[in-house]
């Protein structure tokens, strides 16, 4: 489902991503971690082309994404991306966040966006706030309407730069919830997340980042019991 091969990005003089191979097959769930700086969010927004690469590719669901040629618009519905800071329409409804979209970008009509939404909505806690405005619901409220959002487009691939990291501790679970209820429906995901825990219950795959190069790739069993490399085992010292 995503193919990223050969991928190099500079900011300037320093090579933020070096030589990055990564094959996620469909329903996988792959988590991104390692140390601030490591490269992390820049190779996430490189799946949706929110950065530009210097050179080598990334296809998702058979589109290459970085072509000349490609539609990013079109390309960018098919994939979800839920960023740290909520990132809501502050001066749209949450049920209007979740629609417009879906009626501006896929041409849906109201009624049909907005039964949309509203399921969507309820099936992540949210039942009882689609007329709230972003300012009126807590944060991991907002990011669960993030979520909905992103999941209005019907998107094949959904994308998490540490969606929890900006939340207050007793709302990390409510959010980490709608994660997993979406990891069971066999939605393909990339999350780059602190919450390790969480990364070894429901990921397939770490690849651990550091300095802008995969370190480590291994099953969440192995990688947190006996990481490959003494920079991991560095790394999961200080965090676990
Ligand atoms: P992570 O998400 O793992 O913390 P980032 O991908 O955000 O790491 O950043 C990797 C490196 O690239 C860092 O050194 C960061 O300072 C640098 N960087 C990120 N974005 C930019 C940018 N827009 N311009 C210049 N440097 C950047
Ligand atoms: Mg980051």
């Amino acid at each position: 489902m995503i193919s990223i091969q050969n991928v190099n990005k500079s900011f300037g003089d320093l090579h933020v991503l070096s030589d990055i191979n990564l094959e996620i097959p469909k329903s996988n769930i792959v988590a991104l971690i390692g140390p601030s700086g490591a490269g992390k969010s820049t190779l996430i927004r490189t799946i949706n082309a929110l950065e530009e690469i210097d050179n080598g590719s990334v296809v998702v669901d058979g589109v290459e994404i970085h072509a000349k040629k490609t539609d990013l618009n079109k390309a960018r519905t098919n994939i979800g991306f839920v960023f740290q800071s909520f990132n809501l329409y502050p001066f749209l409804t949450a049920l209007e966040n979740v629609t417009v979209a879906p009626r501006k970008v896929k041409g849906l009509g109201k009624e049909e966006a907005e039964q949309k939404g509203k399921e969507l909505l309820t099936s992540l806690g949210l039942g009882d706030k689609f007329d709230a405005y972003p300012s009126k619901l807590s944060g991991g409220q907002q990011q669960r309407v993030a979520i909905a959002r992103a999941l209005a487009m019907d998107p094949q691939v959904m994308l998490f730069d540490e969606p929890t990291s900006a939340l207050d501790p007793e709302m990390v679970k409510e959010v980490l919830d709608a994660i997993r209820k979406l990891a069971k429906s066999g939605m393909t995901m990339v999350v780059v997340t602190h919450e390790m825990g969480f990364a070894k219950e429901i990921c397939d795959e770490i690849v651990f980042m550091a300095d802008g190069k995969i370190v480590e790739k291994a099953l969440p069993s192995k990688f947190f019991s006996i990481p490959d490399t003494e920079r991991a085992r560095n790394f999961l010292s200080k965090v676990l």
